[in-house]
């Protein structure tokens, strides 16, 4: 049945920044798709998408940026030099990942004070010690194997348990950690003024979810979470932004969702998880960014649903 499944639309290719409250800009797949992509892969219409968001907010004071990444620093600085002439002020990591702090150490020398869930500085020190923190990025069509053994990793200077508010230059922002989903560090940044919550990697759009390190079933439930939020605009961690509302959460609800029965069936069928996750099929999302991910997204499943993650 699902093999003849018609497909979901893809994601809008769109790349650079967007306003989506006042002074609250996303830059979107800034990388045009090349940070995500491995060395030899062609861009073509499918794969042209999917790096990661970042935020950049005006403030009274100086600008807030929440995420970066090293491979498009170039990019995101000629961006938000044509908004503000500022020097960042705040930086704000939604979680530990390469594509998303791998560029702290370039703000801090620009004077920004940054912060991070617990979790957040953790993963790094962990990934650092392991020396895979580079490393895990290599291949990739933005190189960084220049970089192995000389970019170190640099956690949030600020760190907190569950939540932290932060009133700077006018605006409110809200850090709240959701628990392990994506990865064990996924935090949101809410603007209960603006109603943008900005969902880093918990939340991408029309895009296969990377699972590799986290924990799917948790986050069906943070997904529940975030759709309490009255946002007017959810921001992904990759993919375009969606349409207004919360609803947008539904469709990554309903994919792990049909993830979860699919492969519980084929567990029931087959041995193992490797030769269930083989028989998953997920064909209508063929027009999401990362197509590629279906078999290890179903590998991490079965291993969640018989116990092991
Ligand atoms: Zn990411």
């Amino acid at each position: 049945m699902t093999r003849t499944a018609r497909p979901l639309p893809g994601p809008a290719r769109v790349r650079g920044f967007v306003e989506t409250a006042p002074g609250v800009f996303v830059g979107l797949n800034l990388g045009g798709g090349r940070a995500g992509m491995n060395a030899g892969t062609t861009l073509d219409k499918k794969n042209d998408g999917g790096d990661t968001n970042f935020g950049l907010i005006l403030t009274k004071e100086k600008p807030i940026v929440i995420d970066n990444d090293i491979r498009v620093r170039k990019e995101f600085f000629a961006g938000m030099r044509r908004i503000t002439r500022k020097a960042p002020g705040l930086l704000l990591n939604t979680h530990h990942n390469f594509d998303h702090a791998s560029d702290n150490a370039h703000f801090h020398k620009l004077g920004a004070v940054s912060f991070g869930v617990n979790h957040t500085r953790r993963e790094m020190e962990r990934e650092q010690a392991a020396g895979v923190w580079v490393r895990q990025m290599a291949g990739r069509m933005i190189r960084v194997e220049h970089l192995i053994g000389k970019l170190a990793a640099t956690p949030p200077m600020v760190t907190f348990e569950e939540e932290m508010s932060i009133r700077y230059g006018g605006r409110t922002l809200e850090m709240i950690y959701l628990g392990h989903c994506h990865t064990p560090s996924d935090t949101v940044v809410w603007m209960p003024g603006e109603r943008v919550l900005f969902a880093g990697d918990a939340f991408d759009y029309r895009t296969h979810p990377v699972v590799r390190i986290g924990n799917i079933l948790n986050w069906i439930k943070a997904l529940g979470r975030m759709e309490k939020f009255p946002a007017r605009q959810i921001v992904p961690g990759h993919g375009p932004l969606p349409p207004r509302g919360t609803k947008c959460l539904g469709e990554l609800t309903l994919y792990f969702r049909r993830l979860r029965t699919r492969t519980a069936a084929a567990l029931r069928r087959e041995g193992g998880p490797a030769s269930a996750a083989r028989r998953v099929r997920m064909d209508e999302y063929r027009n999401w960014h990362r197509p590629h991910l279906v078999y290890v997204n179903a590998l991490k499943m079965a291993k969640e649903l018989r116990g092991k993650v």
